[in-house]
Formats: C-alpha cells, sequence, structure tokens
C-alpha cells in the first residue's frame, strides 16, 4: 500500500494574477462544511488557505496550509504520526477515530466518518469550481499510457493536468484532481477500481466529461461476479459524461455502452464506427493506418507494430479526433509517440553510483514521487538531483521554483544540478549546493570535469531535455544481463501474507542468500520502510551489511559461529543458538565483554537440520536463567514439509512437541519471549503455527510454495537478456560444443548474453529450457555456454538486440524449476552475482 500527497499551487500571494481568477481555494472555516465533518476544534486561524493534502506523513512538503488526512488503514494508522505532524508545523487535521487534543493545542481538527472519503470531498469540491474539460480513463490495462500519450499530443494547445503515474486508487484519484488550478484547460485522469462501488465515488470526485474505455481484462476478476458486472462497475464513471470513447470491436463493452445509451464517438478496425481505422501496411517499426471519419479520409504511421501500442494509439488519436484535430494533425501528433517507460528505475552506475532514471517528464507531482523513492530506497547518504526546467505546472515562474526549491530542501538533497533557461530562477530560492547549466549538451560537455563518487543521483527531466544522453553516460554497460525487480509487487505479496494474519501477528522476512538472488539492502530498506518487524540472514556478514547501509530493524543470524561474534555485537545483531557448546560460547563471550546479547533458540522439532533436542532443553533453559548477559528473544522451530498435505500428521507432531518445548521455558524463564515457527507456505496452510511471528520467505518473492494461492502472488523479477547476433543454418550444420544442438529444417539461431555463469543452469541445454522472444516461446538449442546460449528463433520475429526474458511471467521461476527437476527457491538464488540488478517501482 501506498501514500502519497499532492501540493496544489493555487494559492499563492506571489502569484501577480491571482487577483484576476476566480478562486477555487477552500478556507480552514469552510472545511467541516465541505467534508461534513464535525469541528472538535477550531482553528486559530480560520482563514488560512489549504493548500496540501497530506497522507502519509513522510510526505510532507511545506507545513503551511497543510492537511493531514489520519486514515486508519489495514497496515498502517495514520492517527499514530498526528502528533508528529504537529511538531512539523501542521495545523489542521482530519480524524475518524477519537484522539487527544492536547497534543495538538494550536490546531483545527475535524472528526469524519471517514478520512478517506473527506479527502475525497475536498477534491471534488475543486473539481466543482472549474468548468474545463476532463477526461477519465479507466479499463483493465493501459489506462496510464493512453492518458501519457494523450497528454503528450495536448500538451501544445492546453494547459494539461493529469494524473501522476498511476495514481488511478480511491486515495490516488483525488490527490491527482486536487491538482487542479484555475490556470489549467484541461484535466486527464486515470481510475481504477478492484471491487464494486468504488467507481461511483470516483466519478463524484473527477465528474468526467469526456471518458475513455481502454479495454476489459481478467485484472480484479476476483472483486466481481462476472465481466459483465466490472463494465457495469466501471461505466458508472460515464454516468455524466457528455461523450464515452472506446473501441466498438470489444464486443462485451460495446453491448453493455449501447444498452446503456451513453453518448459514443467509438472507433473500430473491423466494421462501422465513428471512426473507422484499417491496417493499410506493416513494416518492422510502423504501422500506417487508414481513417474514414464522416467527412474525411487519409492516412497515419504510428511508430509501433505491436497489437497493444496500436490499440492504445488509436484510443488517443480517436480522442484528438474528438476534440476537433484534423486528420493532418493528428497524424503529425501521432507519429510523434513514443513509447514511455513509466516507472522509477534504480540502476547501478560508475565510481559505485546509483541512478535513478526518470528522465520522462518532468513536473511537480512527479518530482515529488521521485524525490520520495530517492528516500526510499536510500542507497548512499549523498543524495544528488539533475534537474531540468519544470514544465506544465500552469505556474508562474517564481511560485514554481520556490515550490521546487522547497521540495529539494525538504528531501535534504545534498547537490543539485539544474538544466535549462527557466531553471536559473532557482538560484533565488535555493540555498543548497548547485550547478547551472543552459542546456544538457553543455552539461555533457562539462561530464568529464564532473565527478560523480557513492552518491545516488536522481536524473529527472521533461522529455524535452533528452536527459537519457545522461543517464547512458553514468550507467554501468558492461553487462546486459539483468534482473529486474518490481519492489511494489513485493510489497503486493507481503500484504497478500500479512492479510493471513492476525493483526498483531509478527512478520520476519527471511533475506538471506542476497534476498533469495533480488537484492541484499535494497530489499531489507524496502521491508523496513513498510513495518516488517524482523530480518533473517544466513551469515553474520551479511547483517554487517545491512547495518552499514541504514537498516536498524533487529536482525537475526541464522548461521553464527565464535569468530563472528564479535562482528554480531559490533553491529547488533542476534544470533540463532541451537547447541549447547555454541550457547555456552555466547554466554561467556557475553560475560566477558560484559555486553547484552539477544538470542534466539533453534528447536530441532523433526527437520534434523539445525536445533536443540527436546532433551537438552531443561538443562539450557536452567543455564539460561542464570546468566546476566543472554537474553531469549525468541524460540523457534521449523517445520520440514509445511508444503505437503500428506505428511501433515508430521507437521502436526512437530507443532506439538514444539509446544511441550516452549512450556518448558515459560516455566523456567521469568520473561517473555517471542515463539515461532511457520515459514511462507506455513503461514499459508496452518493457522495454529503463526504463534507470534511468522518467518516470511520465498512468499515474498512470488512464489507461494503451497501451491493454494499462487495466484493472489506477483512475479516479483525477471530475468533478461537480449540477442548478441543471429545466424542462419541448414540441417546439415550442428550449434555450439560437442555439435549437439541440430535442426530439422532451415532455422535460425540467436545467441544469447547468458549463460551457466550468470545462473542459467546448464540443464537448459538442448530444449529443456525455452525463452520468451518478442512474446514466442523459443527453445534453446545445444549446449548452454559459460557465459551465452544459444536459442531457436526461427519462429519469432527476432532482431539482433532484441529483449530475451529467461523468466518473469513467462516462463515463469516454477514452469523453468520444474523443468530441471529442481525448486523455484534454487533458480531464484542461483541468479548471478554479476548479473545487474535493477530496482523499480510502477
Ligand atoms: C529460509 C527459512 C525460512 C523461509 O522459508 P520459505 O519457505 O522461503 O518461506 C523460514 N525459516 C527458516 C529457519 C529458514 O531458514
Amino acid at each position: 500500500m501506498y501514500y502519497w500527497s499532492i501540493t496544489s499551487n493555487s494559492q499563492n500571494l506571489l502569484n501577480p494574477y491571482l487577483h484576476t481568477m476566480k478562486s477555487i481555494d477552500i478556507s480552514v472555516n469552510e472545511l467541516p462544511g465541505i467534508v461534513q465533518g464535525e469541528c472538535i476544534q477550531q482553528s486559530t486561524e480560520p482563514n488560512t488557505f489549504i493548500k496540501q493534502l497530506v497522507i502519509d506523513s513522510r510526505k510532507l512538503m511545506a507545513p503551511a496550509g497543510a492537511v493531514f488526512f489520519a486514515i486508519d488503514g489495514k497496515h498502517h494508522d495514520g492517527h499514530a504520526h498526528i502528533t508528529e505532524m504537529y511538531k512539523k508545523g501542521v495545523r489542521i487535521f482530519i480524524v475518524e477515530k477519537s484522539i487527544s487534543l492536547n497534543e495538538i493545542p494550536q490546531a483545527a481538527c475535524i472528526r469524519v466518518k471517514s478520512s478517506v472519503s473527506a479527502l475525497q470531498a475536498c477534491a471534488a469540491y475543486r473539481r466543482k469550481q472549474l468548468d474545463i474539460p476532463i477526461v477519465a480513463i479507466t479499463g483493465s490495462n493501459a489506462k496510464t499510457i493512453v492518458k501519457e500519450w494523450l497528454s503528450q499530443t495536448v500538451a501544445a494547445d492546453y494547459s494539461v493536468v493529469k494524473s501522476p503515474r498511476s495514481y488511478n486508487s480511491q486515495i490516488g484519484v483525488p490527490l491527482s484532481v486536487w491538482a487542479l488550478n484555475e490556470r489549467h484547460t484541461i484535466g486527464i485522469f486515470e481510475a481504477g477500481i478492484s471491487t464494486t462501488k468504488e467507481m461511483q465515488a470516483l466519478q463524484k470526485v473527477i465528474e468526467p466529461t469526456i471518458g475513455i474505455f481502454t479495454n476489459i481484462g481478467s485484472a480484479h476478476d476476483k472483486g466481481f461476479k462476472n465481466r459483465e458486472e466490472k463494465i457495469q462497475e466501471k461505466l458508472k464513471l460515464f454516468a455524466d459524461c457528455k461523450v464515452v470513447i472506446y473501441c466498438s470491436d470489444h464486443e462485451e463493452i460495446h453491448a453493455e455502452i449501447t444498452a446503456q445509451h451513453l453518448p459514443t464517438f467509438n472507433w473500430s478496425l473491423q466494421s462501422s464506427a465513428t471512426i473507422e481505422y484499417s491496417i493499410a501496411a506493416k513494416d518492422s517499426f510502423q504501422t500506417q493506418i487508414e481513417v474514414k471519419t464522416k467527412e474525411h479520409q487519409g492516412f497515419f504511421y504510428l511508430p509501433f507494430v505491436d497489437d497493444a501500442s496500436i490499440e492504445n494509439a488509436l484510443h488517443v488519436a480517436t480522442t484528438l479526433f474528438y476534440l476537433g484535430y484534423s486528420i493532418q494533425e493528428v497524424s503529425r501528433k501521432i507519429s510523434g509517440l513514443q513509447a514511455v517507460g513509466m516507472r522509477l528505475e534504480l540502476k547501478e552506475a560508475n565510481n559505485d553510483c546509483y541512478l535513478i532514471d526518470d528522465s520522462y517528464n518532468n513536473d511537480l507531482a512527479g518530482l515529488s514521487i521521485a524525490l520520495d523513492f530517492l528516500e526510499h530506497v536510500k542507497q548512499s547518504e549523498v543524495k544528488t538531483v539533475i534537474l531540468s526546467d519544470v514544465l506544465e505546472s500552469g505556474l508562474d515562474s517564481a511560485v514554481l521554483y520556490k515550490e521546487v526549491a522547497s521540495y529539494l530542501t525538504t528531501a535534504q538533497v545534498q547537490r543539485v544540478i539544474a538544466i535549462g533557461s527557466q531553471i536559473t530562477e532557482l538560484k533565488k530560492w535555493y540555498n543548497g549546493r548547485a550547478e547551472y547549466y543552459p542546456t544538457t549538451e553543455a552539461f555533457i560537455k562539462d561530464l568529464t570535469k564532473t565527478v560523480f563518487e557513492k552518491e545516488i543521483v536522481l536524473v529527472k527531466g521533461a522529455r524535452i531535455f533528452q536527459f537519457e544522453k545522461i543517464v547512458s553516460r553514468l550507467q554501468h554497460k558492461v553487462h546486459e544481463t539483468v534482473l529486474e525487480i518490481n519492489l511494489d509487487a513485493l510489497i503486493h505479496n507481503l500484504n497478500v501474507y500479512r492479510s493471513k494474519l492476525k493483526p498483531d501477528t509478527k512478520i520476519m522476512c527471511m533475506v538471506k542468500a542476497f534476498s533469495y538472488g533480488s537484492g541484499g539492502f535494497e530489499i531489507a530498506q524496502l521491508l523496513q520502510y513498510h513495518g516488517v518487524d524482523y530480518l533473517a540472514v544466513a551469515y553474520a556478514d551479511e547483517g554487517a551489511r545491512l547495518r552499514e547501509n541504514g537498516i536498524t530493524l533487529p536482525i537475526m543470524v541464522m548461521n553464527p559461529t565464535l569468530s563472528s561474534f564479535d562482528t554480531i555485537l559490533r553491529y547488533e545483531l542476534e544470533p540463532e543458538i541451537y547447541e549447547p557448546v555454541l550457547l555456552k560460547q555466547i554466554i561467556e563471550y557475553a560475560q566477558a565483554k560484559q555486553k547484552h546479547i539477544g538470542i534466539h533458540i533453534k528447536i530441532d522439532t523433526g527437520m534434523k537440520r539445525l536445533g536443540f533436542e527436546k532433551k537438552d532443553v531443561t538443562e539450557i533453559a536452567q543455564q539460561l536463567k542464570h546468566t546476566e548477559f543472554v537474553k531469549v528473544y525468541s524460540v523457534f522451530t521449523h517445520l520440514a514439509a509445511s508444503d505437503s498435505a500428506e505428511h501433515d500428521a508430521f507437521t502436526a507432531h512437530q507443532l506439538n512437541l514444539f509446544d511441550e518445548v516452549i512450556s518448558l521455558f515459560q516455566t523456567t524463564l521469568n520473561y517473555s519471549f517471542i515463539k515461532h515457527a511457520a515459514n511462507s507456505s506455513g503461514i499459508m496452510r496452518f493457522k495454529e503455527a503463526h504463534y507470534d511471528m511468522v518467518r516470511l520467505g520465498i512468499g515474498l518473492y512470488g512464489v507461494e510454495s503451497a501451491g493454494l494461492y499462487q495466484n493472489e502472488l506477483q512475479a516479483i523479477s525477471v530475468f533478461k537478456t537480449h540477442i548478441s547476433q543471429i545466424k542462419e543454418i541448414t540441417t546439415e550444420e550442428s550449434v555450439g560444443y560437442s555439435r549437439k544442438g541440430r535442426v530439422t529444417k532451415p532455422s535460425k539461431i540467436a545467441t544469447i548474453a547468458v549463460g551457466y555463469a550468470d545462473g542459467y543452469n546448464r540443464r537448459f541445454g538442448n530444449g529443456i529450457g525455452e525463452v520468451l522472444v518478442n512474446g514466442v516461446r523459443c527453445p534453446i538449442i545445444g549446449n548452454v555456454c559459460m557465459d551465452m546460449s544459444m536459442v531457436d528463433v526461427t519462429d519469432a520475429h527476432a532482431a539482433q538486440g532484441d529483449e530475451v526474458i529467461l523468466f518473469g511471467h513467462n516462463p515463469t521461476v516454477s514452469d523453468l524449476a520444474k523443468r530441471i527437476g529442481t525448486i523455484p527457491y534454487e533458480i531464484l538464488t542461483s541468479v548471478g552475482a554479476r548479473v545487474k540488478r535493477i530496482f523499480y517501482s510502477e
């Protein structure tokens, strides 16, 4: 779950035009009426105007005029942050639970039934003041890309406000709409729902005049009785639209829209519609479209060839026709569409730097999100931001750059590199370290003199600044085989497991073996940020690395040795103790150092791996009772077969034995300790094994090892490489070592840049493994080599440089594991250290 906040800038005394415009601002004394709440404490300054809606205490940009909405969420209670927000200067609070007003004596406080509804009411109020076209986009897929493309194509003629990234939820939508101000001439927002009754709320906030329905697929099917109900629910967004734009080739959508008699402006590639398109020609990189409208006929080119991009671009083209553009204008705008990278990526860069590549757009909301991501991943203490002119703000430059300066200051950026002609305004407002360049070229020319070292660099620029040139200069380019990690999916998975637990059950996340191959402290950082209780690693050194990178959570070390005790003490790690000699050593060590050490007692209840036996327990409990410096933080055991029903009797036996051991400790030790037993599959299959804490491993990384709830989890990693070269071979020739690869017809063979040294198992050779090239599964041919492999790409439209998916959504890690008779754990943890990890957030 993510929390956002968006600043609105309409009220600012520095804005010289303001007095000539109708104000759409809300003052504190109007607020109770707007959110239908009860004012339980009056403001001392009732005429203050509201500037920022904040729902996450970490996202406060400037306290003046900020309203904090305390939301009692599933995993996070905003009410816990009220005092902290007050201390930071916030003076307006919306709450949904009773709170102590003593803590916030000077603040206005309004009690509502639901803080989320109150947030929506504020945005809806603002929306109502403006009479401009508002586009709302919904559908199962492609909402964000259609929104971005539509914004790109109309930006020259309109002052656009749009949802940042994919802010389309019950919270994301009001925060997006709140950014509207008097100077905007069009709003483009996306709306997403996961269950019934949600869309009505979003409709009230957006009140769109133009609706776009992209398509319908299986996403969130679970929240609805059937497809029809899902379409009906989505259409509620368009209840008061002047027009609904959609593709009538989607029969289910077409049928429902027709049945509801909504005003339409539709398009089709197959039959009659308001705008009729047909594919006139296609080559390897563009598609020629013939278009027929009521009045005109003509052609235009799309710079794409895949079906999904064609559909998305045609939604945009149709909307442009609706807005009154001519075929020539549409043609010019559409031919300039670019594939958009809509995610924030963290990449390794030269000189021990990390890069966050967000060189795609630059508006205020996007900047605030990117700065937050910077904080969130925190790979280095030194934060640098390379920033272009901020476009599309609809703001006066003094107001704008004052705001940018406050963002940069709040985010504690140490170094700013500002590029562009307008951003020089920042000099007046920002007094941190900053360098100014007129153009991207000027900066690149100077790059040899500029040193970046051990920094985390956020590269954030508007499209026209072409900051990708900067990114490619700073980035590592050694080995283009990468493992991409979707941080949102990881958190999604964490929350799936959380939903299976009682609210007070703690979670220990297993980040051993480089977080099952997906990255070390990057993953730990994120888990810490999302409030897990404990981390566990295999070795003390792994724990030390986490501490050095800012992890403050308690960390259990599963394989401690006498020689690692110094590290354990120095970094405040907590060893697992599993046998009598080790226990004696740690007690003596703590005694000698006169330092307290917390330990975890591992009990072997049947795994026959590490652990004390039940017969040892009376004695060690006595021993522990009489030590001064060593304290038992937890007692735990590990289940040997929690994933398989056939061994359930054995699991029950393990748990019984564990219960007996726990009571032995309880009667001897006169203090309490945490009890835990369940791993990922144990969480899913044995509620009675949750105890006080669970130990979550593989499930976080997207594999449901019990095999019951796989659909609820998301794959977190994609292992990918590219084609280095393509060859055509005849049936007489052979491929690779020992001439193992043979073909039965003339074939196209691609060499890909991954081998067993990267963790691509040699057993995938000779057709056992398959990879995905341009959506087509292609078999490995011949033996896998150390750094390379060969693939039969005869059936894929493959070219040199094309991307090759080794695992991800298709094939999945589990598919690969089955092929070579192993388990997903081995596939995940084998991905080699030289494979670059890229972390991103949608
Ligand atoms: C690795 C490990 C886990 C996590 O197991 P998963 O099956 O990955 O959830 C739990 N407990 C211990 C002791 C472990 O070593």
